[in-house]
C-alpha cells in the first residue's frame, strides 16, 4: 500500500518522490509506504489552505457544523475498518481502538461541530461613553502536529476545532502511524469538506514538521508530542510570533491512600498503567501507596498483571499489544535495565516476548526513590514503579517531584483529603477514584514541562481564533 499527501482536495505524491516505510508493530513487517515530504509539499499545502481559507472563513457556522457532523457520521460508519487500521499501524489492541480511539475521533468532530454553534463573545459598556465588544475571528492556516500513540484521536482533536472555527489546516501525523489520517482524508472528501480546508502532509518531523512550524503563513501551531520536541517547536515558532499550544510529556503520579477501595484501585491502576502498552501520555507511571496498604496493593497488583494476555493486537482477547517500534522497545527495555542498576527490584515482567514484532511484558518495579532516573524521566511504555509513603505531605511531595505536571490520580474515600491533595498536586488534570474520564468541555493540558496552553471545549475554539476588541464611542 502506497499512500500520498492530501493537498487541496487531491491525493498527491511528494515532491521528492521519496517514500518512508511504515511498519506493523505486531509483525515488524512493512505494511505501507508513506511520503517523505519536505518544505515543497508543506508549501503546496499551505498555499491550498490559504486559498481555501478565503471562502471557508466566510462559510456560516451552521454550514461548517453540518459538514463536521457528516464527517463524524462517516467516522462512526467506518468504525470497524478504522479500528483495525489503527491497531495494525500502532500495535494497540483492536478492542482499545474500537472502544476508545475511533469513537473519540467521531466525538471530537461532533463536539466541535456543535460547540461552534454556541460560541459567544462579550460586550462591555465603558460607563455611558463607549461600547466594547469582542470579535472572534479565525486565524488562517493552522499547523497541526500529532504523535503516534493516539493517532486519529489526537489528530481529530486538533482538526475539528481548527476548521470548526473557520480556519483551514495543514496537519502532519506521526510518520509511524499515518494510515488512519489517510483514511480520514478520504472520508473528508466524502463528507463534502471543501478542497484545501484539511490538508495532510506525511513525513518526518524534522523535515515536514519543521517546515510547518517555520512557515511564515502558518500563524498558529498546535503540537502534541514529547517535551524535547515541544521545546524545539517552540524555539522555531516563537521568533515568528505564532500562537502556540504545546501538549507534552508526563510522568504522572497515581497516589493510593490506605482508606481507598483497594480492589477498585488495583483494577483501574492496571488500566492506568498499561492501557495502550503504557503509551498514553496520561498513564500513571509512578504509583505511590500509603505504607499500611503497600504490601497488599503490590501483591494484588502483581497477581492481576500476571493474568494479562500479551500478543496479537487483532485478537479480541488480547490485553496488551505491541510497542510502536523496535527503537522504542529498546528505549523502554533500557529503563528496566537502568532500574536494576539503580537498585530497584523487577517484581514481574520486563522481558521481551519471543515472537516477531515489538512485544514487552508489563513491568513493575519497586525499591526506587523519587530521585532515581526511572522515576524522573518519561518512559512511555509498560513500566510502572511502586513506592510507599507515610504521610499526606510526603505523598504530595513525591507526586510533585518531577519536572512534569500533566495528570495525577488519587485514590481515597476521605472527601476532604481528596480535594486538599488534588489542589496541592501540580497537574493539569487530577482524577479522584477514577482514570481517563473526560468531558470534552473541560480545559485540558499540562503544567510545568508537560505543556503550555489548554485545549478542550471553548479553550480550543479560543485558541484557533483571534480576539479582537472593537470600541465604539457612544
Ligand atoms: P514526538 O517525537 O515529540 O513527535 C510528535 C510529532 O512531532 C510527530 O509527528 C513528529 O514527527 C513531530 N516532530 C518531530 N520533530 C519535529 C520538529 N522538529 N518540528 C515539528 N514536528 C516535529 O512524540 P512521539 O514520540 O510521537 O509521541 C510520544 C510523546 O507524546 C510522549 O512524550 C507523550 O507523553 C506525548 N504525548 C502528549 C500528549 C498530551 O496531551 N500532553 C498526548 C499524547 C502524547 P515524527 O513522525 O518524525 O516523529
Amino acid at each position: 500500500m502506497k499512500i500520498t499527501n492530501f493537498i487541496g482536495g487531491e491525493f498527491v505524491a511528494p515532491a521528492s518522490s521519496a517514500y518512508i516505510d511504515d511498519y506493523e508493530p505486531a509483525t515488524g513487517k512493512v505494511i505501507a509506504e508513506i511520503p517523505d515530504s519536505d518544505a515543497r509539499d508543506v508549501d503546496a499545502a499551505v498555499s491550498a489552505a490559504r486559498k481555501a481559507f478565503i471562502s471557508w472563513s466566510r462559510t456560516s457556522a451552521a454550514d461548517r457544523s453540518e459538514l463536521l457532523l457528516r464527517l463524524a457520521d462517516l467516522v462512526e460508519q467506518n468504525l470497524e475498518e478504522l479500528a483495525r487500521l489503527e491497531s495494525r499501524d500502532s500495535g494497540k489492541t483492536v478492542t482499545l481502538a474500537r472502544r476508545l480511539d475511533i469513537p473519540r475521533a467521531a466525538a471530537n468532530f461532533r463536539f466541535f461541530a456543535t460547540a461552534i454553534l454556541h460560541q459567544s463573545t462579550e460586550a462591555h459598556t465603558t460607563d455611558a461613553g463607549a461600547l466594547n465588544y469582542t470579535l472572534r475571528q479565525p486565524l488562517g492556516v493552522a499547523g497541526l502536529i500529532s504523535p503516534w500513540n493516539l493517532p486519529l484521536y489526537l489528530l481529530s482533536w486538533k482538526i475539528a476545532p481548527a476548521i470548526a472555527s473557520g480556519n483551514t489546516c495543514v496537519a502532519k501525523p506521526s510518520e509511524l502511524t499515518p494510515l488512519t489520517a489517510n483514511r480520514l482524508a478520504e472520508l473528508a472528501v466524502k463528507a463534502g469538506i471543501p478542497p484545501g480546508v484539511i490538508n495532510i502532509v506525511h513525513g518526518y518531523g524534522a523535515k515536514a514538521g519543521e517546515a510547518i512550524t517555520t512557515h511564515p503563513h502558518v500563524p498558529a501551531i498546535s503540537f502534541t508530542g514529547g517535551t524535547v520536541t515541544g521545546a524545539r517547536v517552540a524555539a522555531s515558532a516563537a521568533p515568528l510570533f505564532k500562537k502556540l499550544s504545546l501538549e507534552l510529556g508526563g510522568k504522572n503520579p497515581n497516589v493510593i491512600f490506605a482508606d481507598a477501595d483497594l480492589e477498585q484501585a488495583v483494577t483501574t491502576s492496571i488500566q492506568s498503567s498499561f492501557a495502550n502498552q503504557g503509551e498514553i501520555c496520561l498513564c500513571g507511571s509512578r504509583i505511590f501507596v500509603e505504607r499500611s496498604a503497600y504490601a497488599s496493593f503490590v501483591e494484588k497488583f502483581v497477581t492481576a498483571i500476571k493474568r494479562l494476555r500479551i500478543g496479537d493486537p487483532s485478537d479480541e482477547s488480547t490485553d496488551v499489544g505491541a510497542l510502536i517500534s523496535e527503537a522504542h522497545l529498546q528505549k523502554v527495555a533500557g529503563y528496566i535495565d537502568l532500574a536494576r542498576r539503580e537498585g530497584g527490584t523487577v517484581e514481574t515482567g520486563g522481558n521481551r516476548i519471543n515472537r516477531p514484532g515489538w512485544f514487552l511484558e508489563p513491568a513493575v518495579i519497586t525499591g526506587l526513590g523519587c530521585d532515581c532516573r526511572v522515576l524522573q524521566e518519561e518512559i512511555f511504555g509498560p513500566v510502572v514503579t511502586i513506592t510507599p509513603f507515610d504521610t499526606e505531605d510526603e505523598a504530595i511531595a513525591f507526586a510533585n517531584s518531577t519536572r512534569y505536571g500533566l495528570s495525577a490520580t488519587l485514590w481515597t474515600r476521605d472527601l476532604q483529603r481528596a480535594h486538599r491533595v488534588a489542589a496541592a498536586i501540580d497537574a493539569g488534570t487530577v482524577w479522584i477514584n477514577c482514570w481517563m474520564l473526560r468531558d470534552l468541555r473541560v480545559p485540558f493540558g499540562g503544567m510545568r514541562e508537560s505543556g503550555v496552553g489548554r485545549e478542550g471545549g471553548f479553550e480550543s475554539l479560543n485558541f484557533f481564533t483571534e480576539a479582537k476588541n472593537v470600541c465604539v464611542k457612544l
